[in-house]
């Protein structure tokens, strides 16, 4: 495609703590899956680039919509030492943005729609994956994408959607139409914009955390967009009781609207009694982990595991942290408990499934509580560092 355009560039300087050493992905100077250990002084340039052009099996998108996710933040915030926070697969400069949503523009002959199963004509309402699995090492061969040992990641280490226009291989492409009739004017590409981050909690307790049956009381810990999201498709999936636990008013609001039955304050009472409390002593079928902060939530998660008298309990680490969870064998042993791990988004029918909920009536858009232009992508990812009053905020095209 000809033309300028604008993007949202990350830039940083290649400097390895010592001990770091390059590992079988990584390209010196330019990418490494362990980005804390390597990238310092990061800046957020606005940077001309070139329309890209699709190749036969890729599609050219308008980007319509685009969520600023945590993760864009702790890659443009430095520790003292000025290594960035984010500790994962980066490669800079890219433009950053992974939650997004778009028109195709033009796509290549071997571009599939995997709703039609004919090639992409263009016009289309879009949204896709973050995560380009390879389709060819062992965990992608196994059904395993979310564990692609040959990942690239839009927005990380590949150009993202802080731009007018982006290209993406048509497999990890979904349709948008699906939602078409349930929302108003450009509404469906922030719905769409948040399909993303409402897979990586569908993927967490419906897929990994093997979803609940109706009557299941669950209890939810952060009150992130991941943790709203997992509030709202809980209560979908029949829970008898969401509970969410969060010091923030406003987050406690919104989890109150999109599903969640109880709040608690874990800063002003006790989350252990609470959860007992509210359940009258029965504690829950499944937590979710979305805090981040294991040291501090989980004694009370193991404590209602403990005390309730719900057996197979199960805990989803949702949340990236360092620190260990300080775990009970014993506990997980008479209550027949379980701790999972959960990451990602992709396979497994995710997010079709999240577009159809989506489409009959679970609607997320009330998550995004700001909409700004490209120009302020910057200056609002740099807010977000200390700043968690917003949920999302969405760059919207105009
Ligand atoms: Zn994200
Ligand atoms: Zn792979």
């Amino acid at each position: 495609m000809n033309g300028k355009m604008q993007g949202v560039t990350l830039v940083a300087d290649w400097d390895p703590k010592p001990g770091f050493k390059l590992g079988a992905k990584d390209i010196e100077g330019r990418q490494t899956y362990l980005g804390s250990q390597v990238w310092r002084n990061p800046r957020l340039e606005i940077r001309e680039y070139d329309a890209p052009t699709p190749g036969p099996d890729e599609v050219l998108l308008e980007v319509k919509a685009c969520g600023i996710c945590g993760s864009d933040v702790h890659m443009a915030q430095a520790e003292k030492d000025g290594y960035i926070f984010y500790p994962g697969l980066t490669g800079f400069p890219s433009i950053l943005g992974h939650e997004f949503s778009g028109v195709v523009v033009e796509a290549g002959k071997k571009a599939f729609d995997k709703r039609t199963n004919k090639p992409f004509k263009g016009g289309e309402r879009v949204t896709s994956e973050e995560m380009l699995w390879c389709g060819h090492c062992k965990p992608c061969a196994d059904g395993y994408p979310n564990h692609c040992e040959r990942l690239d990641e839009v927005g990380f280490n590949v150009n993202g959607a802080y731009a007018k226009y982006m290209v993406l291989p048509s497999r990890t492409i979904w349709s948008l139409e699906p939602m078409a009739h349930a929302y108003k004017g450009d509404d469906i590409f922030i719905a769409g914009s948040l399909v993303e981050p409402t897979c990586v909690a569908y993927n967490a307790v419906i897929e990994r955390g093997g979803g609940i049956r109706p009557g299941d009381r669950v209890v939810i810990l952060g009150g992130g967009p991941i943790g709203l999201a997992a509030c709202a498709i809980l209560k979908r999936a029949g829970a008898s009781k969401v509970i969410i636990s969060e010091p923030q008013e406003e987050r406690t609001r919104l989890a109150l609207q999109l599903g969640a039955d109880y709040a608690i304050n874990p800063l002003k009472e006790d989350f252990a009694d609470r959860v007992l409390e509210i359940t009258e002593g029965m504690g829950a079928d499944l937590f979710m982990e979305a805090t981040g902060l294991p040291t501090v939530v989980y004694p009370g998660i193991e404590r209602v595991i403990w005390e309730g008298r719900t057996l197979n309990s199960r805990v989803i680490v949702t949340a990236r942290a360092e620190a260990k969870m300080p775990v009970t064998g014993e506990v997980l042993q008479v209550r027949r408990a379980s701790i999972i791990g959960a990451q990602g988004h992709s396979g497994h029918g995710t997010f079709p499934r999240v577009i159809e909920c989506m489409a009959d009536g679970m609607d997320m858009t009330r998550m995004s509580t700001k909409k700004i232009s490209l120009e302020e992508v910057p200056e609002n990812i740099i807010r977000l560092q200390t700043d968690r009053k917003e949920c999302k905020i969405t760059y919207v095209a105009r």
